[in-house]
């Protein structure tokens, strides 16, 4: 393998690098000392520059050991916050004489960027104190994040990162350990620790970034060598052969490959064949880990017989076919029914194997005409409980992921995560294996059955232009970067691909991910704010939101052209002004003293949106709202000190559902009945609107017992049962 380190300053159009990206050494042309001076022969201009909330740069004059003077450049970070704190840190850096600064308190995140900065130009300077050579081990590094110390381990064998993950994480959303997580991953993956920052959780992302550099540091390591992005030559690897290959560590993946390992009822048995599962992200789980946490647990299980609220395979068939008509020309009922009927075993057998539901989760549900039981699961660990929140906003549901990939290990199922599924080997319409991809190689995997569970589809740009160019302006919020292969696959052997509207739940969401705080969240549904679209004019009696769903505010989002709508409000208006700092720092609201000042924050029309306020600021007076008549005690005039904008978009928090069709077996067929590609089966959101599958807590549930059901047929298969 080679490895080749490329500076990541001459890689112009890099995907967005989060922290520290350039460390420049200035000799020829140094910018001014404090006293107007040229610096000496032996002095030496050098410079950082890091990612704080927006890019810090740290500029330093040294000179025999000495910094002679700083200069710090806080002016693109948020305001109220890091911006004016330049001369501060700069006069820290004087007095430390060293990067080792205090910072400012409450003002962590531009704190780290400045410390990391000028650790990276002092290190230019041979000034680092990093004397000591670097030491293999494993190193604990911390960082602020949006609301607690983040602490990354990193093991680290001297020249290369082996493995970073989350130790601490006291940010209360679910994404912030999906942040962490994927952060860990990548800084693995790229061997730099300037690595993408998660939508939704760039605070945490970023104190990801920065505690794992802390980490480093410990080692020995000079941290600036590690701000560039690392190339890797990928060799070909031997070709190798299982018995079974997965696609997908998600729910149904994960359980295809248990059943496959095991037998229906997810037992002791081994069946003795080699079952291997390729997982693109670090982490187990797919979209569970970002799902709500409500699983339906309707018949045959401890839940459902805690609580006595028992919908037979049966009655779930039924409910779920009458609640989709609109599904009824792809709809399998015959095939649904067989996939809830492996429910009940699943759900026991997962629960035997140390799968995260246990009784104190059980709560009873309306599904359909019927009431079923549902887990509102728990995170043991950090006590989020699925429900007890703002919707999906905290849960247990990362914690299922990890234990449901805890339970397949230890069944002796082999699970090779960072690797990706690049295509299908497939001859005759006969599947014979896959190939795949990870950091350092490419190579083939043969099996005798594959299964893809590679989900429902994602938000990336190729399937939304293929799929449904009617989503264009909705946000994703599952699990970045799924998307969805398997339904590319099967579309380019000529298969027919489903896409069933009805399954989706469209939202109002502040930013992709953006949903980590309940009050902040019911800011957008029950707020009394008037909203203009991009183009800074009014579009709707905004009295309507208090008597809207979530996914009404949400379709009514989706008729805007892109989507983008803007609460408009000021600080009298304390229910909504309480909530505004905390979107003022993720960048998704802007404050302002006059209109034409929040207007330009926002990117708003500065004249239309002064027009719209002064409209709105009479109607109020008046009392009457001629042009959508919003009632006069809905309204409040937008005339104080501190004015607001809040942006809001329509999220899909789900996958988008998009299906292939399968056959009785789980194999999969181009068209419905239609050619059966021998071999190669499909499990979870895959097929999962044959199922069909809407409503509470369904998904997972669907997901886990229809990879129950493929694992099953691909075993009985090869097994000649
Ligand atoms: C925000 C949100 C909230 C939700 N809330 C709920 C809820 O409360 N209750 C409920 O029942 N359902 C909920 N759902 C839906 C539910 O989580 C999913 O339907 C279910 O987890 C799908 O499981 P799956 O195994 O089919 O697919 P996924 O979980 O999508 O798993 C697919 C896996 O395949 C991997 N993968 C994809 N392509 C490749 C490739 N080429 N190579 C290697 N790996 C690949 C992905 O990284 C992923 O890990 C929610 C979903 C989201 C996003």
């Amino acid at each position: 393998m080679k490895i080749r380190k490329a500076c990541l300053a001459g890689l112009a159009g890099m995907a967005a690098a989060a922290l520290l990206l350039t460390a420049c050494q200035n000799q020829s042309a140094p910018s001014a000392s404090p006293t107007g001076s040229a610096p000496s022969a032996q002095e030496q201009v050098v410079t950082g520059t890091a990612t704080g909330m927006g890019e810090v740069t740290v500029e330093l004059t040294v000179a025999d050991g000495k910094i002679l003077s700083a200069t710090v450049d806080t002016s693109n970070e948020t305001e109220g916050y890091g911006r004016d704190l330049g001369e501060q840190l700069a006069q820290q850096l004087m007095d430390a004489q060293s990067a080792d600064i205090d910072g400012v308190s409450g003002c962590t995140v531009t704190s780290s960027a400045v410390r990391a900065a000028a650790q990276q130009a002092l290190a230019q300077a041979g000034m680092s104190g990093q004397t000591a050579q670097a030491t293999a081990g494993v190193y604990v590094g911390t960082a602020r994040g949006a609301k607690s110390d983040i602490k990354m381990a990193v093991e680290f064998d001297g020249e290369k990162i082996l493995n970073v993950w989350n130790v601490e994480n006291g940010d209360t959303a679910v994404f912030s350990q999906i942040a962490a997580d994927t952060v860990a991953q990548e800084i693995v993956e790229n061997q730099s620790l300037s690595v993408d920052v998660v939508s939704g959780a760039t605070l945490t992302s970023r104190a990801a970034m920065l505690a794992a550099a802390n980490a480093l540091e410990q080692a020995g390591v000079s941290t600036a060598d590690w701000m560039v992005a690392q190339e890797v030559e990928k060799t070909t690897r031997p070709t190798e052969e299982y018995d079974v290959v997965v696609v997908g560590a998600g729910a149904s993946g994960l359980t295809a490959a248990l059943s496959a390992k095991t037998d229906s009822q997810l037992g002791l048995t081994d069946s003795g064949l080699r079952v291997l599962v390729v997982e693109r992200n670090g982490f187990p789980g797919g979209d569970m880990g970002y799902s709500g946490g409500y699983i339906g647990t309707p018949s045959g299980n401890p839940l459902s017989q805690a609580t006595g609220a028992e919908m037979s395979p049966e009655e779930v068939t039924e409910a779920m076919l009458a609640a989709n008509p609109n599904a009824a020309d792809f709809a399998d009922p015959v095939l649904s029914l067989n996939i809830w009927q492996r429910g009940p075993a699943t759900i026991t057998g997962l629960m035997n194997r140390g799968f995260h539901l246990t009784v104190e989760d059980a709560r009873v549900v309306a599904l359909g005409d019927g009431m079923m039981t549902a887990a509102f699961t728990q995170d043991p660990v950090t006590g989020y409980r699925c429900g007890d929140d703002w919707y999906d906003a905290m849960t247990g549901a990362p914690y299922l992921g990890k234990t449901l990939g805890a339970a397949a290990e230890d069944a002796g199922v082999e699970i090779r995560l960072h690797t990706e599924a690049t295509g299908l080997v497939i001859e005759n319409n006969v599947c014979t294996g896959i190939t795949v991809e990870d950091r350092e190689s490419t190579y083939q995997i043969n099996a005798k059955k594959v299964i893809l569970a590679t989900g429902y589809g994602g938000f990336d740009q190729e399937s939304v232009e293929t799929f449904y160019p009617e989503m264009s302006n909705v946000l994703a919020a599952n699990n970045p970067g799924n998307h969805s292969d398997a339904q590319k696959w099967i579309k380019e052997l000529g298969g027919e691909v489903i896409y069933y509207p009805d399954a989706n739940y469209i939202v109002p969401v502040y930013n992709a991910i953006l949903r980590d705080n309940y009050e902040v969240g019911w800011l957008f549904q029950k707020g009394h704010t008037m909203w203009v679209n991009s183009d800074g004019v009014r579009f709707f009696d905004e009295s309507q939101i208090l008597d809207n769903s979530l996914t009404d505010t949400g379709a009514l989002l989706q008729t805007l052209d892109d989507g983008y709508a803007y609460m408009i409000f000021d600080d009298a208006n304390t229910d909504c002004a309480q909530y505004a700092q905390e979107l003022i720092e993720q960048g998704v609201a802007w404050s302002a003293s006059t209109v034409e000042e929040l207007a330009e924050k926002a990117g708003l029309p500065a004249d239309a949106l002064a027009d719209t306020v002064a409209a709105y600021n009479e109607a109020c007076a008046s009392g009457t709202d001629a042009q959508f008549g919003t009632p006069a005690d809905f309204m409040m005039p937008i005339t104080g000190s501190t004015l607001y904008a809040a942006r809001i978009a329509p999220g899909s928090t789900a996958s988008m559902p998009l299906s292939v069709y399968v056959d009785q077996d789980m194999t999969i067929t181009l068209t419905k009945g239609g050619q059966r590609i021998e071999n190669l089966l499909a499990a979870g959101g895959v097929c999962g609107n044959l199922t069909p599958v809407t409503g509470f807590g369904a998904h997972v549930y669907e997901a886990l017992s229809s990879g129950t059901y493929a694992g099953e047929c691909a075993r009985l298969a090869i097994l000649g049962q």
